[in-house]
């Protein structure tokens, strides 16, 4: 009993300061929307055959007063476990659609959806009200999901899917090829756009591997007539890659970091803007 009480307090004050700190990040994640702490980063989203901007992805920023900014990797995965992540999903979609509304070109926005927004029922009757309200066009309105949200209660998120398509709205799937069955939810619902995610575009320069599999997803794009975006493109042998593997459209730091709302606008008014089919 004395060396199981030994044990114990050996590990105590390490599990002690995790929990505390995850607590903390907890607190001020709650306060987080009240503080105004949030902010939207737009990266460009490019066409690849006339190099014109199709729209921008809208990414969540919470810049912390001492912690500075947080990753969105270590923060989204906490607001989807204490839930807050359904009240700041809905922030960033209002945002972003006021955003896009105001732009000089009719370019579209992307917006992710967590799966947890797809629980409660009520996402096709929050993103009416955000468009009704910022007066965007539905087709200017790309929600992406992971296959996260294909994998629980698949019927009922196909039904809310349907009900987002009849908006008008299009729907991409993120990060395709990472998940354990994202071949089955292509046949399942038909996407507008698949995104090829970035540790295959990654991988290209000098694993053949990575080449053939970009390859046979823009084909399969192309035969199930969706778009399909090479994420993380960040160097010229990558985009000369995916060009030659026939993906439709790229999005990484090479052709344009994540920006301020500001700095958006300004690459719209500044640069040709080719609508999607
Ligand atoms: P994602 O939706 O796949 O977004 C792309 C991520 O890749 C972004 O990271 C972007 O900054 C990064 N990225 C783009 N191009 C490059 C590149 O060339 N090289 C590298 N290394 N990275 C690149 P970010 O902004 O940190 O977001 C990470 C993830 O967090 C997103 O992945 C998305 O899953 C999630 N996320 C971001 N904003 C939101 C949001 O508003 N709601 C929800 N539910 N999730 C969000
Ligand atoms: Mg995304
Ligand atoms: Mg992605
Ligand atoms: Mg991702």
């Amino acid at each position: 009993k004395a060396a199981g009480r030994g044990t114990y307090r050996f590990f105590e004050p390490a599990m002690n300061a995790q929990m505390q700190a995850r607590r903390g990040l907890e607190i001020d994640l709650r306060r987080a929307m009240a503080l105004k702490q949030f902010d939207l980063a737009f990266q460009p989203q490019i066409q690849l055959e006339s190099g014109d901007v199709t729209g921008f992805e809208a990414l969540l920023r919470w810049n912390h007063p001492e912690r500075g900014p947080v990753s969105p990797a270590l923060f989204i995965p906490l607001a989807e476990e204490i839930g807050v992540i359904v009240g700041i999903g809905e922030w960033v979609l209002r945002t972003a659609c006021r955003e896009a509304a105001r732009w000089p070109h009719p370019a579209s926005i992307a917006v992710n959806l967590s799966p947890v927004q797809f629980r409660g029922g009520r996402l096709v009757e929050t993103v009416t009200n955000v468009l009704a309200q910022t007066g965007l066009d539905p087709a200017r309105l790309e929600l992406e999901i992971t296959e996260g949200a294909l994998l629980e209660n698949t019927d009922s998120v196909l039904d809310v899917l349907n009900g987002l398509r009849a908006l008008g709205v299009k729907i991409s799937m993120d990060d395709f090829g990472t998940g354990y069955s994202s071949l089955s939810y292509l046949q399942k619902f038909p996407f507008d756009k698949i995104k090829i995610d970035q540790s295959f575009v990654r991988g290209m320069e000098g694993n053949a591997e990575c080449g053939a599999i970009v390859r046979a997803i823009a084909r399969l794009g192309a035969s199930l007539g969706m778009r399909t975006t090479a994420e993380g493109v960040e160097t010229a042998t990558q985009l000369d890659a995916i060009r030659a593997e026939g993906c439709t459209e790229v999005q990484g730091y090479l052709t344009g970091r994540p920006m301020p709302a500001a700095q958006a606008a300004a690459l719209l008014s500044a640069s040709p803007s080719t609508l999607p089919a």
